[in-house]
């Protein structure tokens, strides 16, 4: 990714552990590398293709001003979150702040905090067995669209299966989405549970059925195994139902510890 980089804008503020800081300020220095292509800008010459530094420099100026923060970590994430939200060509951004006359007491030139913090390409699993699927599904649909840290939602047809797990139930209405968040993996899978319950998930029996089934499938390259969240989803490569809508989506992404592609994957599923 090409970089555009704004360099120690300096911004006097409010942030800190004590009441002094608060009331009296002190000077803040901000450095923020972007993340974007600016390839096609500047083979046109023309900014409104690009990143236009000088307005995201009062972005990040008006955030350090508008609240007052504890921790030079809170002004760090509340400024790098409405970069993001506000500029959609950068894909993430590195954001510093500095703060040289921090009362530390000691002699020292500056500390400071660094954040890395971007867009990141999530897929999941959706699936309903009871009651009006479609309608389920549908309404879990619009609720991942309207959360403010999740764009470009894309989801695949719905796909009817049979039962997997050996318990007499309905049968599945399946499909998968893309999409790309903000929220980090667990902050995903949390809103995800949080969907499930809120569109009336019910389940009684392992494998039964359920109104709303929300799965992480992939997050990025992001391999995770902890009980709590397995991403890459630990039996995804032995489910037709995830498999061919997810095929749908997005064929030629690969797994990132099997290194074969949804399509190879899906291929090779025993018939
Ligand atoms: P399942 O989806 O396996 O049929 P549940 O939806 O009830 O069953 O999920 C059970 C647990 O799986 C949850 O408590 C959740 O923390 C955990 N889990 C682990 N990895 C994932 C993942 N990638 N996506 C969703 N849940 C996951
Ligand atoms: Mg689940």
């Amino acid at each position: 990714m090409d970089e555009i980089r704004i360099e120690n804008l300096e911004i006097y503020a409010g942030h800190g552990v004590f009441a002094e800081e608060n009331r009296n300020g002190q000077p803040f220095f901000v450095n923020a590398t972007l993340y974007a292509d600016t390839r096609e800008a500047g083979q046109k010459d023309d900014l409104t293709l690009s990143t236009h530094y000088g307005e995201v420099s009062h972005l990040i100026h008006k955030c350090m001003r508008e609240k007052t923060f504890q921790l030079i970590e809170a002004a760090a994430e509340y400024a790098a979150e409405q970069v993001l939200l506000q500029f959609p060509l950068v894909k993430s951004l590195s954001l510093e702040i500095r703060k040289p006359c921090a009362p530390i007491g000691l002699p020292f030139e500056s500390v400071s905090v660094r954040i890395r913090r971007g867009w990141k390409k999530a897929h999941l699993s959706i699936g309903s067995n009871m009651g009006d699927k479609e309608q389920y599904i549908n309404e879990a649909v619009e609720k991942i669209k309207a959360h403010s840290f999740i764009k470009n939602v894309r989801v695949s047809k719905l796909l009817v299966t049979k039962p997997y797990g050996g318990v007499e139930q309905d049968d599945f209405l399946n499909g998968a989405i893309e999409l790309e968040t903000l929220l980090s993996p667990i902050e995903l899978l949390h809103f995800l549970q949080k969907t499930e319950l809120e569109t009336g998930r019910e389940r009684k029996i392992h494998w039964g059925p359920r109104t709303l089934d929300l799965d992480i499938l992939f997050y990025e390259g992001v391999i995770s195994q902890t009980k709590e969240l397995m991403i890459p989803h630990p039996d995804m490569q032995n489910r037709e139902f995830v498999l061919k809508p997810l095929a749908e989506l997005c064929p030629y992404y690969m797994h990132p510890l099997f290194h074969k592609s949804v399509k190879q994957m899906l291929e090779e599923l025993p018939r």
